[in-house]
């Protein structure tokens, strides 16, 4: 296991605005280990508010890992993709693009902008399940995060 969990749980932000995909997301990551924490935002300037620490989200933790929808409101999951990895504070946060979306633009422009990887979004239930099991697997277990 990653030698940073071992002692507190990794913090996941959780971006996207539509609310069943963030009940399935939530329930497919419900975790009883405390591995990790979810933390959500339902749009692109609330993101950069929660990763700068503004506001309401001073206390906000610095997430480990970011699922990133990229249709949002306010601002656009691509700009929010792209401010993340063109500042030095943030920029090796995996980022974890999540969407609907899977025209080639987006893919592209998504990797062209520093995405650590791009994944469809889940159709049901067992697809969340299934995603969320391989995230954690992979992500907490097997990655060294920075
Ligand atoms: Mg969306």
């Amino acid at each position: 296991m990653n030698s940073k969990l071992m002692n507190e749980p990794a913090q996941i932000l959780l971006i996207e605005d539509n609310e069943s995909d963030v009940r399935l997301t939530q329930e497919a990551f419900k975790d009883k280990r405390s591995i990790h924490q979810i933390h959500h935002v339902s749009d692109g300037v609330e993101a950069l508010e929660f990763l700068h620490r503004e506001g309401k989200f001073k206390d906000a933790p610095r997430p480990d890992l970011i699922l990133l929808d990229l249709n949002l409101p306010r601002k656009d999951g691509r700009e929010v993709l792209q401010e993340i990895k063109l500042d030095p504070e943030l920029k090796r946060i995996p980022v974890i693009v999540l969407t609907t979306s899977s025209a080639d633009e987006d893919v592209f422009k998504c990797y062209d902008l520093h995405a650590n990887c791009y994944l469809k979004k889940p159709v049901n239930m067992d697809e969340f399940y299934h995603i969320a099991e391989l995230i954690e697997n992979f992500w907490f277990k097997l990655v060294r995060l920075p």
